[in-house]
């Protein structure tokens, strides 16, 4: 069998499929265009989330390659259902990334109820402003969760312990198997929730489902993260809100576009970032290697 690697893997990953006699050819940043003029002398390829396969490049692999690995959980940058239709097997690995994705949820909160960023920012260039600090605690909060899948299941988990109360909204969910989890509408959870965090996928459906009429009918405490995909929330409105203070502030990894270059977002002091690292913690990335060779083996 042989395996394309079209964007990087950890080594676990390629010592695994190599230990499985695998012909493993690594072009970690391979661009379309030799992708396109060699894509049929594979059996597989393996892809993460940059590289694009879209219909020209699946139209060009029908009947040669046998599977797309995404290693990762989104297939946003996979025409997946035209893949199948044309005989190519598309697989994902969503359960590796869960928990580092959860956690750097958790991150985003506990910056933003201390403000982090601006205390480290601020002492680097010489300021004292521990007067204009006083944050809040998370004990005793209310955690609205929007979206509750594996990530967003795994964030209730982590913040269960902090004795406040954890709300769920997700159509497709009508009860879940923890007792401290109210499932409850859109509506409810936007009013009553202290912090409300992201985890869903941007579809059609969920293209700007947080917009300014939602944004406003947060608390103006609230807080908003978002590590789960640009586009899910109107980032023209949260400029907006976040700059009249009608909610207190976000924390964001991704956005509508990546990377953000000219977001009015970054003037803004109540608004943190990371750049999409949601999966980048490295237990996640030896566990995705491992789920990769586990695919790659079942196929084998
Ligand atoms: P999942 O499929 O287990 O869960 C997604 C949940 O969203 C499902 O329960 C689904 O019913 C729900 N959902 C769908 N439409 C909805 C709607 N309109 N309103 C509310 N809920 C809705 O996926 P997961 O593994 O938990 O991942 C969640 C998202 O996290 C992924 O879609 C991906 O976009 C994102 N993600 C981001 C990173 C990162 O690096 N920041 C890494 C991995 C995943």
């Amino acid at each position: 069998m042989k395996i394309l690697i079209c964007d990087a893997l950890a080594k676990n990953a390629i010592d695994g499929l190599k230990s499985l006699g695998v012909d493993v050819i690594e072009k970690t940043s391979i661009e379309k265009e030799e992708l396109m003029g060699e894509i049929t002398d594979y059996d597989g390829i393996i892809v993460r989330g940059r590289t694009k396969v879209r219909k020209d490049l699946i139209d060009k692999a029908a009947g040669s390659l046998g599977f797309i690995i995404r290693a990762g959980v989104g297939l946003d940058n996979i025409d997946f259902e035209y893949a199948r239709e044309k005989g190519i097997e598309v697989i994902n690995t969503p359960e590796a990334t869960t928990n580092s994705v959860a956690e750097l949820a958790i991150a985003h909160i506990f910056s933003l109820l201390r403000d982090i960023p601006r205390g480290t920012s601020t002492l680097k260039k010489g300021e004292w402003i521990k007067k204009q600090l006083v944050g809040s605690e998370l004990t005793g909060k209310t955690v609205g969760i929007i979206g509750m899948g594996r990530i967003g299941r795994r964030v209730a988990e982590l913040v269960i312990p902090f004795d406040g109360s954890v709300l769920g909204y997700d159509p497709y969910v009508k009860e879940v198997d923890n007792d401290n989890i109210k499932m409850t509408n859109l509506d409810e959870l936007l009013t009553n929730s202290d912090i409300i965090t992201l985890h869903l996928p941007h579809t059609d459906e969920t293209h700007y489902l947080i917009g300014e009429e939602e944004l406003r009918k947060m608390k103006d405490t609230a807080f908003l993260i978002d590590c789960a995909r640009g586009g899910i929330v109107d980032e023209e409105a949260l400029y907006r809100v976040l700059k009249d203070g009608a909610i207190a502030g976000a924390g964001f990894d991704v956005f509508e576009k990546e990377p953000p270059e000219g977001s009015k977002l970054m003037e803004l002091d109540n608004f943190n970032c990371t750049p999409h690292i949601g999966a980048q913690a490295k237990e996640g990335k030896v566990r995705l290697g491992e789920e990769v060779v586990k695919k790659v083996a079942a196929r084998l």
